[in-house]
C-alpha cells in the first residue's frame, strides 16, 4: 500500500504559513490539497510525553516528528510550568504547527503531545489533541490513540446529565469521566474513567504534576516507556524514543496504568486480566519499520511476511518490486526467499505533503503520479512481482499496475503481504465500510481481471500471524476475519451522524473553491484535463 504522506510539504501547494500563494491564484492564503483518493487505511494517532526534563516541549516536538506517520491532520503539545498548563495545538503537520516562537512559550519539565488523524470526529482544530480543560480540581490534559466503541453511548448519557462537549472526539468522553470522578487522586480518577470505556486506547493524561500513561486491557495500540537521563519518556513507538536518544525501558503492558512522576513510576493493573488482542495491522502498515512494538521488530516482521509469501505463492519472474515505501521490507523478504532480484520500480516523491483528491477521474489519476513515478528502464520487458502490503479499495493498485503496463512490463504478478481486508476497523484505523473494500466485493479471480494482472495472491492469516512469532490468540485480526475482540454496540457508528458545531476559525480559505479556482485558472488545470486549453477555449 502506498504509504500515507505527511513528512514534507509539496511547496507550491503547501499550507505552510510561509508558503507562497499558488501561481495564478487570487487567493493569498496558502492552499492545502488533501488526498482523499488515497487507497489506504489511514494511520491513527500517536502520543508522546516527557517528565523531568527542562526541554520537555522541544523533546516532545522531536518525538511527535518521529511519530508523524501516525497522524498528519493535527498536532499539539501541552506543557506544565510548575503546574500551570500551557498549550499549543493546530491543524497540519508537526512542523507546520510547532513553529519555534510557539515552542518557546511552552516552558516546564513536563509535556504531553499528540499527532492526530481523525478516525472519530472531524479534523477541525477543536478535535486536535491533547485536549486540555479546567475543572473543579484544577486543569488536566489528555492525548489518546485508539477508538472507543462505547463512546457514543457514554457521550449521550453524559449529555443527558448536563455535560457540555467542546469537541466531537471520543477522547473527550474520557476527560468528562475523569472530571466527574469523586476519587481523591487524579490517578484514581483516570482509572475510574478508563474502567468505563470499551475499545482501544493508549492514553497519556496529566494534571500538571505527573503523567498517567495507560494501555487498554487488550493492548490494542502500542505504548513505550523510555528514559533520558533523569527524565521519563513515553511514546507510541520506539522511533519516538530513538530520535531523542532515550533508552528503551519497556513497553507499557496491556491493562497497565503507569503513574510517572518526578520521583519515579508507579505501576497499577486495575482491570480484570484478559488475553491481549493487539492490532496486527500495526505490523503490516501502521508502525514505522524501525520501531519495535509488541516485543518485535516491525522491519523483521515485514521481511518475514515477504518470505512467507514467496514460499507459498512462488512465481517465475525477473524482478521483485515494492509499492514504496511501506512495502519495501516485504518486497526485500520476497526477493531474499525467492532469489529474484529486488529493484526500485517506482520512485516516490518525498516532498509531496498531504496530496489531493478531486472527484474528477483525471485528477485522481494525476494524484498517484505526483507521489509515485515509474522507473521505466527497470520495468520494460520484465516479468515483475509487485509487492504491496495491503489492498483497501484497490484504486491505487489499479493505477500502479496500469503504469507498469504502460512502461512495457511483460508480466505483472501481484502479491499482497497481508490477507484480504474484508471488514472495517472500529479501533482506530480508518478503513472504509465493507462495501468499499474490494476484497469484500470481489473474489481473487475477479480482482485479477479487475487489476489486469497475470496472477494475484494474498498472504494467509496463518502466514501473517506466523511472521510475527506471537500466538494467534494475542491478536486482533478483525479486519481479516470479522472476529472483533470487543462487543460492538448495535448503534455503534463513527460519530458522524450528529449535528455538531463546526469551528471554521482555523480555516484559511474555502478549500473547494480555492482549489477549483486555482486549477481552472492555470495551465495545470489544462494539463490534467480539468479545463479546455486556452486556444480551444478561444475558438
Ligand atoms: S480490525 Fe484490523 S486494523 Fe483494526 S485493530 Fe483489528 S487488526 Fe487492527
Amino acid at each position: 500500500m502506498e504509504s500515507v504522506d505527511g513528512e514534507h510539504a509539496f511547496k507550491p501547494l503547501s499550507n505552510s504559513p510561509s508558503g507562497d500563494a499558488p501561481p495564478g491564484s487570487s487567493c493569498h492564503a496558502p492552499i492545502v490539497i488533501r488526498d482523499s483518493t488515497d487507497d489506504h487505511v489511514r494511520d491513527e494517532c500517536g502520543v508522546f510525553g516527557v517528565i523531568g526534563h527542562e526541554e520537555s516541549a522541544a523533546l516532545t516536538y522531536l518525538g511527535l516528528r518521529a511519530l508523524q506517520h501516525r497522524g498528519q491532520e493535527g498536532a499539539g503539545i501541552v506543557c506544565s510550568d510548575e503546574g500551570q498548563l500551557n498549550m499549543h495545538r493546530g491543524t497540519g503537520l508537526v512542523d507546520e504547527v510547532m513553529k519555534p516562537h510557539k515552542l518557546a512559550r511552552l516552558r516546564g519539565d513536563l509535556a504531553i503531545g499528540h499527532v492526530r488523524y481523525s478516525t472519530f470526529g472531524t479534523s477541525e482544530l477543536k478535535n486536535v489533541q491533547p485536549l486540555a480543560v479546567d475543572y473543579s480540581r484544577g486543569s488536566m490534559a489528555l492525548g489518546h490513540n485508539g477508538n472507543l466503541v462505547n463512546a457514543k453511548f457514554l457521550r449521550e448519557r453524559l449529555e443527558e446529565d448536563g455535560a457540555i462537549f467542546q469537541s466531537t472526539t471520543d477522547s473527550e468522553v474520557i476527560i468528562q469521566l475523569i472530571a466527574r470522578s469523586k476519587q481523591e487522586r487524579f490517578l484514581d480518577c483516570c482509572i475510574e474513567a478508563l474502567k468505563q470505556v470499551i475499545g482501544a486506547y493508549s492514553v497519556l493524561a496529566t494534571n500538571g504534576d505527573y503523567i498517567v500513561a495507560a494501555r487498554d486491557p487488550q493492548g490494542m495500540r502500542p505504548l513505550w516507556l523510555g528514559r533520558l537521563g533523569d527524565a521519563y519518556i513515553v511514546a507510541s513507538e520506539t522511533c519516538g524514543l530513538d530520535i531523542i536518544n532515550a533508552d528503551w525501558l519497556r513497553e507499557i503492558e496491556p491493562g497497565e496504568v503507569v503513574c510517572i512522576s518526578r520521583d519515579g513510576i508507579e505501576s497499577i493493573k486495575p482491570f480484570p486480566k484478559t488475553t491481549p488482542r493487539s492490532c496486527i495491522f500495526e505490523f503490516v502498515y501502521v508502525a514505522r519499520p524501525d520501531s519495535h512494538i509488541f516485543g518485535k521488530s516491525v522491519d523483521e516482521v515485514r521481511k518475514q511476511l515477504g518470505r512467507n509469501l514467496a514460499k507459498v505463492r512462488p512465481v517465475e519472474a525477473d524482478v521483485v518490486m515494492a509499492v514504496p515505501d511501506s512495502s519495501n521490507p516485504a518486497a526485500l523478504g520476497y526477493s531474499h526467499e525467492s532469489g529474484i532480484p529486488f529493484d526500485m520500480g517506482f520512485i516516490r516523491n518525498h516532498y509531496v505533503g498531504r496530496t489531493f483528491i478531486e472527484p474528477d477521474q483525471t485528477i485522481r489519476d494525476f494524484g498517484v503520479r505526483v507521489k509515485l513515478n515509474p522507473a521505466r528502464s527497470a520495468i520494460e520487458g520484465k516479468r515483475i512481482v509487485l509487492i504491496d502490503d495491503s489492498i483497501v479499495r484497490g484504486t491505487t493498485a489499479k493505477k500502479i499496475i496500469t503504469m507498469l503496463h504502460k512502461c512495457g512490463a511483460k508480466e505483472v504478478h501481484f502479491r499482497v503481504s497481508c490477507p484480504p481486508i474484508i471488514s472495517p476497523c472500529h479501533y482506530g484505523i480508518d478503513t472504509p465500510n465493507s462495501h468499499e473494500l474490494i476484497a469484500h466485493q470481489m473474489t481473487v479471480e475477479e480482482m485479477e481481471e479487475h487489476f489486469g494482472v497475470d496472477s494475484l495472491a494474498y498472504q494467509s492469516i496463518e502466514g501473517l500471524v506466523e511472521a510475527t512469532g506471537i500466538p494467534h490468540s494475542n491478536f486482533c485480526l478483525a479486519c481479516f476475519n470479522q472476529e472483533y475482540p470487543t462487543l460492538l454496540p448495535k448503534d455503534f457508528d463513527s460519530g458522524k451522524t450528529h449535528r455538531r458545531v463546526i469551528d471554521r476559525s482555523a480555516d484559511s480559505y474555502d478549500e473547494d473553491t480555492s482549489r477549483r479556482t486555482f486549477l481552472e485558472r492555470t495551465a495545470l488545470g489544462t494539463l490534467i484535463g480539468l479545463t479546455a486549453s486556452p486556444s480551444k477555449k478561444g475558438s
